[in-house]
């Protein structure tokens, strides 16, 4: 076995540390792909030309001395030393122009197989693991971890991966556990307690799972990430995260306010688009918002043996004389949960209870559950019969299209307006008012009630809730009802100027506690000057957080319905370098 052979067939089965994160191997052939001419031993132009000069001296040498002995009458197949050595000479350098001009034919052919860490010649076992990760890594695919990674290289013709430049290296005890994760004789989700160090718990799941699943997971970073900040609150078993880019809208002139509006996206256009909405907002002298309605809500289900019963219990949490008491129980929660009211319906001999409470600068689903929880526990006492089947009966609604959201609001109920001078529509928007104002009731209010629209009467507040809450760590999930929205469009001031207004009624979100508090998302709301709890007026900035999320939904459907309106959404998309297979998704 050669020493190339050797080094690699140990790699298969006991990797070096860089190797066995699955991220140093991986960062290959970047920047320098091996070809068939790197085995020559001199650079290819120089072995060129000397095989182009001895092929045409050969092919004129045997050309002359085949024109002597014709003419000499000497026979062609009697040869000396020197015919003997040409011909040679002619065969092997035309074997090699044979070569030389389909080399890159030769090349197509060998590359896969001259790839460097899926070579049979240097990997042994073809079952192991290793293999298969690595097989698997040869797309071209950036390095993990966020770093740049120096491509390999070749030191006496062996193939050296680089140093790894992420700087967790699992140790003997490290791999020791990662077998028994492999084997399953430590559960995963143990990690975390066992170890004490979340980060190693990662790396070690991470490295678990590439094994077990014989799937790569390079290119999604491990380091650079507080894997205790997610602890019991965020994620469980993470193996590393996801990276999106945040870009910045604006400034959002709002209520007086200037906000550069984080907003986290894959989807191009869209930062721009609202970017340019807000220009065309700020131009205009600023937008106003109208903050409604301020509470969380949630509706747990019991059941009676009759529906008298299940009527009782309505009645009497309707009651007004039984409040008092009721929110008493229930504001125990926390000294931030104030309970507002209970509206309550009846399916057959089930009650549905629809508590809505204020939560501070939370978004507060777990501070109403717990205050809902207080409640059940006291009713149980005087209506025993009542059979508690769950404490969300979805007539809450969360995370789903429900008309008790879109009509009496949950979380943030904001109306977001602003009068867009008729200038700033024709510079800005390149459109005109009127356009306008007939696109919004074709597309926005027709159209939606057409195809029968709960709450989407908008043209794409959806695509700017989700990028505002993914940088500011609400949950993504709330999108389905944060972005119900009428968006309404009016001529004013002699159909000079367009009023636009955004009404939202459910916007669900909060400056504590979930996602908020990790770190980038933290410097997100720093940004927008909302971050964490207000200690002046408790809920100040998770309302001031809603209106921003309005006031940039009213910037991005002014740009959008500008550019349908103006027919400008293929050319900007073509601009920004998107298919036009994918500008449907944006245009919602
Ligand atoms: P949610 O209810 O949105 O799921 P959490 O329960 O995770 O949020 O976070 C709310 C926690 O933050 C509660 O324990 C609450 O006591 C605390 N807290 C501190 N300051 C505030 C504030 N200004 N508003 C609301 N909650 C606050």
């Amino acid at each position: 076995m050669d020493s190339r052979r050797r080094s690699t067939s140990k790699a298969s089965t006991a990797p070096p540390p860089h190797m066995k994160m699955g991220v140093g191997l991986h960062q290959h052939h970047n920047d320098k792909e091996l070809k068939a001419s790197d085995a020559l031993p001199l650079p290819l132009y120089l072995t060129n030309a000397v095989f182009f000069t001895l092929f045409f001296s050969v092919v004129y040498f045997l050309l002359t001395r085949w024109r002597e002995k014709i003419r000499n009458s000497t026979p062609l197949h009697v040869l000396n030393l020197s015919e003997i050595v040409a011909i040679f000479a002619f065969v092997a350098s035309f074997i090699y122009l044979l070569g030389f001009f389909g080399i890159d034919f030769v090349q197509s052919i060998l590359r896969p197989s001259a790839d460097l860490w899926a070579n049979e010649d240097e990997i042994d076992d073809a079952q192991s693991t290793d293999e298969s990760i690595l097989k698997e890594d040869s797309r071209k695919v950036p390095c993990g971890a966020g770093f740049d990674c120096p491509p390999p290289q070749i030191v006496n013709k062996e193939i050296v991966s680089p140093p790894s430049l992420v700087p967790t290296v699992l140790s003997e005890e490290d791999e020791e556990i990662i077998k028994s994760v492999v084997k399953g004789s430590t559960p995963s989700y143990t990690l975390e307690s066992k170890l004490g160090d979340c980060k190693r718990a990662a790396a070690i799941r991470r490295e678990a799972l590439q094994r077990i699943t014989r799937k790569s997971l390079t290119g999604l970073p491990l380091e650079g990430f507080d894997y205790e900040s997610i602890l019991g609150q965020c994620c469980e078993m993470p193996v590393g995260y996801v990276q999106i880019p945040v870009g910045i809208a604006g400034p959002l002139l709002l209520d007086g306010m200037e906000y550069s509006v984080p907003m986290a996206t894959t989807e191009g256009c869209l930062v721009a688009s609202t970017n340019r909405g807000c220009k065309a907002i700020h131009l205009s002298g600023g937008a106003a918002s109208v903050l409604l309605k301020d509470g969380m809500t949630r509706a747990p289900v019991v059941r009676f043996a009759s529906a008298q019963r299940a009527a009782q219990l309505k009645f009497f949490l309707e009651d007004p004389n039984n409040f008092e008491n009721v929110s008493m129980i229930f504001n125990k929660s926390s000294r931030f949960a104030k309970l507002q009211t209970i509206k309550c319906t009846v399916a057959g001999k089930n009650l549905y209870m629809r508590f809505t409470c204020s939560t501070g600068d939370a978004m507060g689903m777990n501070m109403i559950s717990k205050g809902v929880q207080n409640v059940l526990d006291y009713l149980q006492n005087d209506f025993s019969d009542m059979d508690v089947i769950g404490i969300s009966g979805n007539f809450c609604s969360d995370k789903k299209a429900a008309a008790v959201n879109w009509i009496e609001g949950r979380g943030k109920s904001v109306v977001c307006e602003c009068v867009i001078k008729g200038e700033v529509v024709k510079k800005v928007l390149k459109t005109n008012v009127a356009a306008l104002v007939e696109l919004n009731m074709l597309k926005n209010l027709t159209g939606s009630a057409m195809a029968g629209a709960l709450g989407g009467f908008n043209a794409h507040a959806s695509n700017i809730v989700a990028a505002v809450y993914i940088a500011t760590g609400q949950d993504p999930a709330q999108n389905v009802e944060s972005s119900h929205c009428i968006t309404m469009m009016e001529a004013v001031n002699d159909g000079q100027d367009l009023h636009v207004s955004v009404t939202m009624p459910s916007i669900e979100v909060g400056t504590v506690g979930g996602g908020t508090q990790l770190a980038s998302q933290s410097a997100c709301l720093n940004l927008l000057g909302v971050k964490g709890a207000n200690r002046e007026s408790a809920g100040s900035n998770a309302r001031q957080l809603a209106t921003i999320v309005a006031g940039s939904v009213l910037a991005g459907e002014l740009s959008l319905m500008s550019a349908l309106a103006a027919g400008q959404l293929v050319r900007s998309h073509m601009k920004y370098n998107r298919s036009s297979k994918d500008v449907s998704k944006v245009s919602s």
